[in-house]
């Protein structure tokens, strides 16, 4: 055995003995099963100097690709200087970042609270509205996607995450995505807040349908009740606008960031509210805290993250390449109407569902032998996601379509 594989094999016994058996055998059999050592761009690479054109993404992380230079850079040179924040002096990467979001986001979104992970934003959020209202009530949709931690979880519309961890925080009401008549009944003036994913991401990439969300809107308006937008996974350029809700000409009270808020560099997650909402801290700034959110390394990530979507426009470039790339896939669900059901999405999030759950996982593993990197959605597993770079290369996006190609072909 040559020096890689001997790492490969070690790395895989500490999974099983040290992290998980079940995760170990997942990864082995999801994937390529090799060892990560290297991303640039587009591509991934593994210890066998094999190259991986990464059509997943990270679900929305890697918006600038890996390791992005300018970002890296940014990141360097806050390192050597500062770190982690005192958090007794004032943090002026922080307040930088904040202005900066408060500038691009839609509506009235002044206030930011950072964080680090989606989950930890929808915490947040959750909880903002709970002190804003004095209501205790949520509504969320079947299928959504907002985090593990128990409140991101009960807002979260999949059974098998749920159950085993019941009771979950309480008044929590699901209505089907899309449906207004559902989202009438449910918005009472019990309810603090309406928590959505403008496009369900880990649900399969369904986009909401015209008119709901503005809908939403006018019920929450109405009864008091918040609007949330989850968009960690489908903010920040992805869906073809900066922010998803803005295809809708949306408002929301409250907006939810992470994944690619970090430039694919540093973790981060963001809360963003309006005035309104922050003044539920009024008296109280200390009420809701997190020691590293907001952290410099963290916020020079997602300056730079921001000032590089706006100024090389990658927003109308996803929106672009998305129709394109969607276009493609298309026609090979007309060539192959036995193994692909629909493609559906929005910009660079575009979902496509196979006909079969089987065939998805036979999918992925014809697209790795392809040198393809592709994730089904984790509450429909009958579904491939796409969610390349929003930097990818024509010459890229043309190998993409190839490799699809080629696995359909091969099945
Ligand atoms: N909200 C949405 C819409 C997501 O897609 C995800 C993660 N897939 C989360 C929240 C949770 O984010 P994290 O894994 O960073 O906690």
């Amino acid at each position: 055995m040559d020096l890689s594989n001997q790492e490969l094999h070690e790395v895989s016994r500490l999974y099983r003995q040290h992290i998980s058996p079940d995760l170990a055998r997942l990864m082995k059999f999801g994937g390529p099963g090799s060892l990560e050592v290297g991303a640039r761009d587009c591509r991934v690479e593994d210890h066998l100097g094999r190259s991986y054109l990464d059509l997943a993404g990270g679900y929305g992380v890697f918006s600038l690709g890996h390791a992005h230079p300018e970002v890296v850079e940014a990141v360097q040179e806050q390192l050597a200087r500062l770190p982690l924040s005192s958090r007794v002096l004032l943090n002026p990467q922080q307040a930088y970042l904040a202005r900066d979001l408060a500038a691009l986001a839609p509506g009235r979104l002044q206030f930011s609270f950072f964080c680090n992970s989606g989950a930890e934003a929808v915490e947040g959020a959750l909880k903002l509205a709970r002190l804003a209202t004095g209501r205790t009530g949520l509504v969320a949709c079947h299928n959504s996607y907002h985090g593990k931690t128990l409140g991101a979880l009960s807002v979260t519309g999949r059974e098998k995450y749920r159950q085993p961890f019941e009771p979950l925080i309480p008044e929590v009401r699901f209505v089907d995505f899309g449906d207004v008549d559902q989202l009438d009944q449910a918005l009472d003036e019990s309810v603090a807040a309406f928590v959505v994913e403008p496009v369900l991401g880990e649900g399969g990439i369904h986009v909401a349908p015209d008119g709901y969300l503005q809908k939403a809107q006018q019920f929450c308006k109405e009864r008091s009740v918040l609007l949330i937008a989850d968009e960690v996974q489908c903010g920040l350029g992805r869906t073809g606008r900066m922010f998803a809700v803005e295809h809708w000409g949306v408002q929301p009270d409250l907006l939810v960031l992470a994944k690619a808020l970090g430039g694919g560099v540093v973790p981060a997650g963001a809360i963003l509210g309006t005035p309104e909402v922050w003044s539920a801290l009024k008296g109280r700034p200390l009420i809701h805290t997190s020691t590293f959110g907001g952290n410099p390394l963290a916020c020079v990530a997602g300056r730079k993250t921001l000032e590089i979507l706006v100024r090389d426009q990658l927003a109308a470039k996803a929106a672009h390449n998305g129709s394109w790339l969607m276009s493609e896939l298309d026609k090979m669900r007309q060539e192959f109407p036995h193994l692909i059901a629909q493609v559906r999405g929005l910009g660079l999030m575009i979902g496509v569902e196979c006909v079969a759950e089987q065939q998805a996982g036979a999918l992925i593993s014809e697209l790795v032998k392809q040198r393809v990197l592709a994730v089904y959605t984790l509450n429909q597993p009958k579904v491939i996601r796409l969610e390349p770079p929003l930097t990818i290369s024509e010459a890229d996006l043309n190998a993409a379509v190839e490799a699809w190609r080629a696995a359909l072909v091969a099945l």
